[in-house]
């Protein structure tokens, strides 16, 4: 039988850079992904936004890497991932939505993130062409930014594959080999490989390993909706989020920018959840998203949307993910549950998992990774509030 330092079980937006970041330290590692390619799962899925812009510590801090490792990527490795700088900003119209993204500031601010409440005239200026009825002001964090999903599976697979990682596609993990309570490696529905650590990294099928292991995985997934337009001329920096109430009366927010092509990418909250990977595409949600894009932005209202899609956001129940040793069985490193942010934490989390593994010690705070543990309760508080 094969045998590998570590087993990644998925090619993913977490996946891929775990890949690169555990062969950069000398691991001999092999990635078992089922369909095709690095990235065809739910990352393709991502509209690419990167923003440390949350509310809880352990995101911040782990998107704050993956910001220094996505905007440096191509001068240190000479590939371009398609980072696009601009910032992030949250435009808001709301007394309500203004307390809470204030009251967030002050964490933001503790755990490192470059990020201010600026007035309605600066928001104007920040986006060209927005609505200024009724405009409070907005918060804007210029280090964020956004990267290409299609590009950077491919910059992590390459570096991967340069340290020798190993990527076998098309081949599906079923089961575990063990040896009393400990894992000892895969078996596939090619193979049987034997590893030191198997990581854990199936993105929204991750529960169904939970029987195989005999470990609660706590991660429902539920589908979102996404579309791009045809591209126009370079207007917009940031990404923008609108965290206003839709039509539907919920407050389900909904964002969007200007990719490097020139094209406008965005994604919206169903206002009824569909929980499930049922990732066939509707039209219903267009007429919704394309009313609120031209209330925000009316010059919008000439787009040409050239193409639409449905993909899964993996969820814990307090919307913060899993990225810990599982406590039983050993052997097995869990990083699922990444939400609605699992693009723009793949390169932190890939650098903090390898540190984790090899290291025995996060690269990002403790006070910050601690919120990321197995055995925290999942059910005290909703501690995520920007989701
Ligand atoms: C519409 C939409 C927009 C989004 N926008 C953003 C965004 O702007 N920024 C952001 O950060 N996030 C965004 N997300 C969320 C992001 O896409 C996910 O959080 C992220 O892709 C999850 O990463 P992952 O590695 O866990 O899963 P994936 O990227 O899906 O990777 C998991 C991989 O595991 C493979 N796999 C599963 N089971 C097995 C098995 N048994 N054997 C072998 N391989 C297996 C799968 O094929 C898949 O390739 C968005 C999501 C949606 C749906």
């Amino acid at each position: 039988m094969k045998t590998y330092d570590a087993i990644i079980i998925g090619a993913g937006s977490i996946g891929t850079p775990t890949a690169c970041f555990l062969a950069q330290k000398g691991l001999k590692v092999l990635v078992l992904e089922m369909r095709a390619a690095s990235g065809q799962g739910d990352n393709k899925a991502a509209i690419g936004g990167v923003r440390a812009t949350h509310s809880d510590p352990g995101k911040i801090q782990t998107c704050l890497e993956s910001l220094d490792i996505y905007s440096t990527w191509k001068e240190t490795y000479g590939f371009d991932v398609g980072w696009k700088p601009g910032g992030y900003c949250f435009p808001v119209y709301d007394e309500k939505i203004e307390n809470m993204l204030k009251s967030l500031l002050p964490t933001q601010k503790k755990f490192g993130l470059n990020i201010n409440w600026v007035d309605a005239h600066q928001v104007a200026e920040i986006v060209p062409g927005i609505n200024k009825e009724g405009l409070r002001g907005g918060t804007y964090s210029p280090e964020d930014g956004q990267v290409s999903t299609l590009l950077a599976p491919i910059g992590f697979q390459r570096e991967a594959q340069r340290h020798g990682a190993q990527f076998n596609f098309k081949e599906k993990v079923t089961g575990y080999l063990r040896d009393g309570d400990t894992i000892t490696g895969v078996v596939t529905n090619k193979d049987k490989y034997a590893a030191g650590v198997v990581v854990l990294a199936a993105g929204a099928d991750a529960a169904e390993h939970g029987p195989m292991l005999d470990l609660d995985i706590p991660v429902t997934p539920d589908t979102h909706e996404a579309g791009i337009s045809a591209p126009v001329k370079h207007f917009l920096a940031p990404l923008i989020v609108d965290l206003r109430p839709g039509p539907e009366g919920k407050t389900v927010n909904f964002y969007f920018g200007q990719n490097n092509e020139g094209q406008i990418i965005f994604c919206y909250t169903p206002k009824e959840l569909f929980i499930g990977t049922d990732r066939e595409s509707q039209s219903e949600f267009m007429p919704i998203i394309a009313n609120r894009m031209i209330n925000l932005i009316p010059r919008l209202k000439n787009l040409l949307i050239r193409r639409i899609w449905r993909g899964c956001y993996p969820m814990t129940p307090d919307g913060v993910p899993i990225i810990d040793f599982a406590p039983n069985p050993k052997g097995l490193f869990l990083a699922v549950g990444m939400c609605g942010q699992g693009f723009m934490l793949g390169p932190g989390a890939g650098k903090n998992i390898a540190s984790l593994i090899v290291d025995n010690k996060p690269v990002i705070s403790d006070e910050a990774n601690k919120f990321f543990r197995y055995d925290r309760d999942f059910y005290a508080s909703k501690t995520e509030a920007l989701k």
